[in-house]
């Protein structure tokens, strides 16, 4: 068996189409574009590449992008204080602060000062705790993302066995909850479950996010079930280049999936996108309109 490929940048650029046709009809109604605010402190590469990707999508889709770049000397004061701005701006419909902050902050502190109304990336909790009760939710980008793909290889993931590897609060935690609203029956399992792999090949769609390299193997995945590879690991390559991998063994895992997310090109695209919804969704909420339809 060769699985079938979940190809997530072909489905982010299908979600980002359908984002910018929202975006148009809800700006309409709200009488100015939706507007997305990216707050980055201090100067780590991969976060600087990461906000001009959000910024430059979100212009994409007709959205207005609001960057706000700090020192990496800012103080929490400070930074809790531009929050408190923009959590004051009409024209501000998400807030997203990119992680990790500076030594000097305290990240709780200055997710949770987030306008829940505003919290596009579904880390306050309020949110969380929406998600846990059922109610509608901005919920994190990552395992929105995850869900949409599990759910090209299958119509419906009601009555799925779903294993989570991963109990993140960003990540393995709200993508049980995700499954669990789609009527899966979801096992979660991390560091201290007792083998992992017999756990593992109980999975229809085995949902990975440990930040381990190539840590599951061929050999855990039941024959035929979908694979959601959320790990992003940098690791040494040909000719003393790097380069990413899952923390799925995919070449192992292709032997026997029915279907799987690559790495690079599953998950990833699909956070960017997902932000986007988010960001829509939040304008429509706090302007009382029916969420998008996306
Ligand atoms: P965290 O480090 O916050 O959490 C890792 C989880 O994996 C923990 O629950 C931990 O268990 C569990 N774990 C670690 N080692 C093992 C092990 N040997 N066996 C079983 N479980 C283990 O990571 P994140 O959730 O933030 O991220 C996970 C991965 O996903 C990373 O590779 C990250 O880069 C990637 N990622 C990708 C994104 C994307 O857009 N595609 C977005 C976010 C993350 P315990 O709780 O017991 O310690």
């Amino acid at each position: 068996m060769t699985a079938a490929i979940l190809d997530g940048k072909a489905l982010a650029a299908e979600v980002r189409g359908k984002v910018a046709e929202e975006a148009k009809r809800i700006g309409a109604k709200l009488g100015r574009k939706p507007g997305l605010a990216v707050v980055l402190v201090g100067e780590n590469p991969a976060s600087e590449v990461y906000v001009r990707n959000k910024a430059r999508s979100t212009l994409e889709a007709g959205m207005e992008s609001f960057e706000h770049k700090l020192a990496a000397s800012t103080s929490e004061a400070d930074l809790l204080a531009l929050v408190a701005k923009l959590n004051a701006d009409d024209k501000v419909d998400g807030i997203l602060v990119q992680l990790p902050l500076p030594d000097q902050i305290d990240s709780a502190r200055v997710l949770n000062a987030v306008d829940p109304a505003k919290d596009v990336d579904g880390f306050h909790p309020v949110n969380a705790g929406r998600l846990a009760t059922g109610l509608p939710a901005l919920a994190p980008c990552t395992p929105v993302g995850c869900i949409m793909l599990a759910k090209k290889a299958h119509a419906s993931l009601s009555g799925l066995e779903a294993v989570v590897l991963g109990r993140s609060n960003i990540v393995g935690k709200p993508l049980a909850q995700l499954l669990l609203n789609e009527n899966a029956t979801v096992t979660v399992a991390h560091s201290r479950t007792r083998d992992l792999a017999a756990v593992s090949r109980r999975a229809d769609i085995l949902c990975v996010a440990i930040g381990k390299p190539e840590f599951v193997r061929g050999d855990w995945i039941k024959p035929g079930a979908t694979v959601i590879d959320v790990g992003i690991n940098r690791v040494p390559g040909k000719e003393g280049k790097t380069k990413l991998v899952g923390d799925v063994a995919y070449d192992e895992a292709m032997k026997v999936a029915g279907s799987i997310t690559p790495v690079p090109g599953g998950v990833g695209p699909m956070t960017i996108a997902c932000l986007l919804v988010n960001t829509l969704r939040a304008a429509c909420a706090r302007a009382g309109l029916e969420a998008p339809k996306i």
